[in-house]
C-alpha cells in the first residue's frame, strides 16, 4: 500500500497538527511497561556500588517521573568525564537496559581512570509507552538546544552544563526499529504537515558520527567490537544507511549540533550514537543489550588509549 492510501489516522494531510491533534494523539498512547519496576528498581540495586542522584523530574499528570544519574564512587576533579545516555528515545529498549547492564558489569573496572556519568533512561514517559516522543509529541533527540521545549532534553542539558569542556567521551545508546518506518516516521510527517517519504530500515548495527567533528578511527574501533556480538548493517544499493552516505562499514555522519541531537551536548572529543537493530531474526534482546555494552566499553578503551 502506498502512503497516500493509508494516511496517518490523526490530522489533515498537508496541515501541521495543532493542540487538538496533539491531544488526540496523546489519548491513543498506552502505558505498556513500568519505569519504576523495570528501571528504577535496577538503579536502586546498583546504588549499593554507585552514587545515584536525581537530576530532575518530569511531570505529565497524573504521572511523574524522577530522572536519575549514576556515577562511580570516588569521582575526582581532573579525571576525564565519560557520559553514557540511554533512553533518549524511550522505546529503544536496549539503550536503557544496555546502559544499566554496562554499569552492573563494567563500571568498577573503569572507576580508577574516569569519572563515569550515566543517565540510563532520559525519557521515561516514552519508555513506558514504547514511544519516540514525549507526552507533548516532541522528539527529545531533536531538542537539545538552549531554548529546549522538551523537559527531557532541558534536564540533561542542565546536568551536563557545569562539566562542559571536561568530557572525553559521550556514547548515546539508541536503536533503529521496524516501527520507525511503520509508525514514527509517518507520525512525524503527519505532525509537521509534510508528505511521508518511505525509507528502508537497515538490518544490523550502525553508528552515527558527528560530521563537524569526525573521528573515523574511534568509530571503527567501536564497530569492530560490536561486530563480535551482532551483525553490522550492510550498505543499501545507494551505498547509504537510512538515507545517509556510508563513511566506512556501519558508519554514517550527521551534523549533530544542527539537528539538536544528544551527542552535541558535552563538547567531548569523542562522541557516537549507537543504533542497534532489535527486529532482526538474527538477534535477541540479550544480544542487543550486549551490543550496547560492547560499544560503550570499546569507546572508553579507545578514548583512554588515544
Ligand atoms: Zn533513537
Amino acid at each position: 500500500m502506498t502512503a497516500a492510501a493509508t494516511p496517518y489516522p490523526i490530522g489533515t494531510p498537508g496541515l501541521p497538527w495543532g493542540e487538538a491533534e496533539r491531544a488526540q494523539w496523546l489519548s491513543r498512547q498506552v502505558r505498556h511497561r513500568s519505569y519504576a519496576s523495570n528501571v528504577v528498581s535496577t538503579i536502586e540495586r546498583l546504588a549499593a556500588h554507585l552514587d545515584v542522584s536525581e537530576y530532575g523530574q518530569l511531570d505529565y499528570p497524573p504521572d511523574h517521573y524522577r530522572l536519575f544519574t549514576l556515577r562511580n564512587r570516588g569521582w575526582r576533579e581532573g579525571r576525564p568525564i565519560v557520559l553514557v545516555t540511554g533512553g533518549v528515545h524511550g522505546y529503544e529498549t536496549s539503550g536503557v537496559h544496555g546502559a544499566l547492564l554496562f554499569l552492573e558489569r563494567h563500571a568498577q573496572q573503569y572507576a580508577e581512570r574516569i569519572n563515569l556519568l550515566v543517565a540510563p533512561c532520559v525519557s521515561p514517559w516514552g519508555y513506558e509507552r514504547v514511544h519516540r516522543w514525549n507526552a507533548h509529541a516532541i522528539d527529545p533527540n531533536r531538542s537539545f538546544r538552549d531554548d529546549s521545549q522538551a523537559g527531557e532534553s532541558a534536564a540533561l542539558l542542565q546536568l551536563v552544563a557545569p562539566h562542559r569542556g571536561r568530557f572525553l567521551l559521550h556514547v548515546d545508546l539508541h536503536e533503529t526499529t521496524d516501527s520507525d518506518e511503520s509508525e514514527f516516521r509517518p507520525a512525524v510527517a503527519a505532525r509537521d504537515g509534510k508528505p511521508f517519504q518511505p525509507g528502508v530500515i537497515p538490518d544490523g548495527f550502525y553508528l552515527v558520527d558527528d560530521s563537524e567533528n569526525p573521528q573515523p578511527q574511534f568509530q571503527r574501533a567501536v564497530i569492530d567490537a560490536v561486530a563480535k556480538i551482532t551483525h553490522i548493517a550492510p550498505a543499501d544499493e545507494k551505498n547509504q544507511l537510512i538515507g545517509s552516505d556510508i563513511i566506512a562499514p556501519g558508519i554514517i555522519q550527521y551534523p549533530v549540533r544542527q539537528l539538536g541531537l544528544c551527542t552535541s551536548i558535552t563538547g567531548a572529543r569523542y562522541t557516537t550514537v549507537t543504533e542497534v537493530y532489535p527486529d532482526s531474526p538474527r538477534t535477541t534482546p540479550e544480544q542487543c543489550n550486549a551490543a550496547q555494552v560492547a560499544a560503550v566499553c570499546a569507546a572508553i578503551d579507545f578514548a583512554l588509549g588515544a
